[in-house]
Parts: C-alpha cells; structure tokens; sequence
C-alpha cells in the first residue's frame, strides 16, 4: 500500500472532487455559493509555510483555488510564502490567535488582532479570519468575539460562526487522520452527518461511490502533506505522540 498523507494523495482526492462534480472554491466565495455539491478548500498554515506553498502550486495546477490561513508567529508568517500563495489566486486570510498570544486580555487581544491583520493585508487583501486552536493553551480564541464584531475590521466570514455544519460537513486531517476530530482539544464542530472515513483512499472510494456528503468543507494542515520520504516519516511520528497526549487533555478538560 502507497503512503498517505503525501502529495500525491491528495493530488488523486483532488482529481475526485473535480471528476465526480463538485464545485471547489475559496472560503470567501463560499459564503454565497449556491451549487449542490461543494467543496471548499480551507488550510491552516499552522508551521512549515513552503508545504503550503506546494499544496498552493499542485491546486493551481488543476485549476482549483482555496484559502491559505496564516498565523502572525514565525514559524508561519514568512511573507514570501504569503505572496507566492496569493499570486497563484488563492485567498489569503488570519489564523488568529491574539487571545491566546495575550494570555486572555481581550483590550491587548483586539489591539494585536487589528495590528496583525494590518501586517497580513499589507501583503495580500484579506476578508475572512479563523481560529488557531492553540491546543496547549487554557484560551479560546474564538471568545475574542464575545466582545468584539469582526465585521468591524471588514472581515466578511469566520468559518466557525458563518457555516452551517448542519449542512456542510466538516473535513479535518487533525491527528493526521480523517477521523480524527475525537483527539482534537478545539477544532472540531459538532457533526450533523453519519459519515466517518480514516484513511485518503478510503474518502476517494467513498466520494467514487456517491456516499459522501454532498458539501465539504475541508480543513488540511499542509506542513503534514509531504512526498519527501524523511520528513514524512518524522510527521507520522509526531503524530503518533500528539495524538494520546491531546486526548488526556479533552478528557481532563470535561
Ligand atoms: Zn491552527
């Protein structure tokens, strides 16, 4: 059996998405995107933004364009990558954290998120935000909202608040895995759907066969994505460590 979580596995999801109708798009066209069948390409570039880059490339390739969202942290904010994405057509936004980075005050939070999404608009237009999960940290980032509208920062859509999951299902590689959402501390949204897959031949077979939902939202960390035999291997072991870990800390946290 052929690695997962590779290139060139997601290129063979992608040739089955596009081969089997559906509509692929940006999150910020999603928004009013009325096609029956729907697939919208949301990625967090959580570390690693080359990996995104390539993902962005082999997108672009097969004429489908997605969104890319960065955090403000350096170890994914390298404006290169950020420039290189949005030349290919994709959509830039904000993977906010500024709750978290502020240590849960939302005066200084709102300052740095303002600050932040000016620092990402001076390199690529920006009109949709969505969460990190900061899984090691006690803070919702999402709690910003309490207090603050991001529609007052021209912020059109943040995919947590703005889709319905009761209608759209929710696609995560979290755990680095397509069922994957019972080791994840916060991204996850509660599912609607009785559709679970694991591995990326099995979602291919299943969206070949007609069975799987008809409007996908997926959410794929690219720095997990890699042909590159070592740094995969190296993915796979994190992976294999995080994983027990982010489930003690769900279940302490109920
Ligand atoms: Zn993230």
């Amino acid at each position: 059996m052929s690695r997962d979580f590779t290139l060139a596995a997601y290129a063979r999801l992608l040739e089955s998405i596009k081969a089997n109708g559906y509509k692929v798009c940006r999150v910020r066209e999603a928004i009013t995107e009325s096609s029956n069948k729907l697939f919208i390409l949301r990625h967090d570039v959580d570390r690693k933004p080359q990996n995104a880059l390539a993902t962005a490339q082999l997108q672009a390739d097969l004429g489908l364009m997605g969104t890319y969202y960065f955090r403000i942290v350096p170890e994914s904010f390298q404006p290169q990558f950020i420039e290189g994405i949005a030349r290919l057509g994709h959509e830039i936004g904000y993977h906010y954290e500024d709750l978290s980075l502020c240590k849960g005050d939302t005066k200084a939070a709102i300052e740095h998120f303002e600050s932040s999404l000016e620092r990402l608009r001076s390199f690529a237009p920006v009109d949709t935000v969505c969460m990190h999960g900061s899984p090691m940290t006690k803070w919702d980032n999402r709690d910003i909202w309490k207090h603050y509208n991001y529609r007052d920062f021209g912020i059109i859509a943040e995919p947590y608040f703005d889709f319905d999951f009761s209608t759209i299902y929710y696609l995560t590689d979290t755990g680095r895995r397509w069922d994957g959402a019972k080791v994840s501390v916060r991204d996850s949204v509660s599912q609607a759907f009785n559709f679970s897959v694991h591995s990326t031949q099995e979602l291919i077979e299943a969206i070949n066969a007609g069975k799987a939902p008809d409007k996908i939202l997926q959410n794929i960390h690219p720095e997990r994505w890699t042909d590159r035999p070592i740094e995969w291997a190296w993915e796979a072991t994190k992976s294999a460590i995080k994983n027990p870990t982010k489930q003690a800390l769900k279940y302490l946290r109920k």
